[in-house]
């Protein structure tokens, strides 16, 4: 077992970039141990092997951070499936496997809210919501993590919530939005002014995650970039987004007309991917632009994770395993290959 390493992230922070892999709901979801439509991380207590593996997955190609997969495992989530009795089991369940891979691996672990699908700018639904907080967030703290994660608000207002209640906890925050199609959070706020707002009510890193790929979300960040004085976060999804359809649940794919509704999202989306070099392009882009927090959120797989670390010259344990073209045997260049072979390569 590693060594526990004691800088914690405002200290990584200070040394470099850190990068947080996201999106476990989908990456489950394929491998058929997640719901799609409901999205509740039941796994956590149905199969908690298979989240330890994907955490262990996600380090080995280059994430520093592991993240509990609290994330949809709210009061209202649990309570759609049926399953609110078992909200503090499975939430303790699920920072408990994140704090034992962390510690394994030498990761940092964060504790992680998210929107409740309850906020509505009132008293009653504010104070709703903050309960809800609360009581995740004090499971985080009982069990240990070394900072939260409060992502994916629509409503800024929602997610000023969320860090207050990560503050009082005394964690450093990362908070980030989820912008939509339009230029605006879903309370009227520029990206800009948003994570203005939450930089200056304390949060130490903000900036967006899913919702947009990175075509559609690079622009936003940078302009986030020039707005805001400390961390910046950018965790796009690893779909070809574009400016007609900006988000990942605004894809269409009109050739196909096997798709259920019609509409991609969130099962059909394959034929969108990002490949692992237009992520590596992201990131280098992203972190050429002072963005220092980089991740993906949902679709991305651990070598969506490695290519980003590797873009940013990393050498995560999976690179161990990074393409050599030049030893395959048709389309290689090593001396040894069968030359009749590399000429039969044209004919694959
Ligand atoms: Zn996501």
């Amino acid at each position: 077992m590693m060594e526990r390493v004691a800088d914690g992230l405002l200290e990584r922070l200070e040394r470099g970039p850190v990068i947080c892999a996201e999106g476990y709901l989908f990456e489950l979801e394929r491998r058929g141990y997640v719901q799609a439509g409901p999205f509740v991380p039941e796994v956590v207590l149905d199969h908690p092997e298979v989240v330890a593996q994907l955490h262990r997955d996600f380090v080995h190609a280059g994430s520093d951070v592991v993240e509990a997969f609290t994330y949809y495992a709210h009061r209202e989530k649990m309570r759609i499936v049926g399953k609110e009795h078992l909200l503090e089991t499975l939430n303790r369940q699920a920072l408990a496997i994140a704090s034992e891979i962390a510690a394994e691996t030498g990761s940092l672990s964060a504790g992680d809210i998210c929107n409740t699908n309850l906020f509505a700018d009132d008293g009653a639904s504010r104070r709703t919501v903050r309960r809800m907080f609360e009581e995740q967030v004090g499971w985080a703290a009982e069990v240990g993590v070394d900072f939260v994660i409060a992502e994916t608000f629509s409503h800024v207002e929602e997610a000023l919530i969320a860090l207050d209640v990560i503050k009082q906890a005394g964690f450093p925050a990362v908070v980030t939005v989820c912008l939509h199609q339009g230029p605006t959070t879903r309370d009227g706020l520029t990206p800009e002014d948003a994570c203005r707002r939450l930089e200056d009510a304390g949060a130490d890193v903000v900036g967006l995650n899913c919702g947009r790929g990175p075509a559609t979300m690079l622009p936003v960040v940078k302009a986030i970039r020039q707005a805001v004085s400390g961390h910046v976060a950018a965790l796009p999804v690893p779909y070809r987004t574009h400016d007609e359809a900006p988000t990942f649940q605004s894809l269409r794919d009109p050739d196909d007309t096997s798709i259920p509704g019609g509409m991609p999202f969130p099962t059909a989306l394959d034929p969108f991917a990002c490949n692992r070099y237009e992520i590596a392009e992201f990131a280098r882009e992203a972190h050429d632009a002072g963005i220092d927090y980089l991740g993906l959120c949902c679709g991305a797989g651990p070598h969506h994770i490695r290519s980003l670390a590797e873009a940013l010259g990393r050498t995560p344990p999976a690179s161990s395993y990074s393409p050599d073209m030049s030893k395959h045997a048709y389309f290689g260049t090593d001396e040894s290959l069968k030359a009749e072979n590399l000429e039969f390569a044209e004919e694959l």
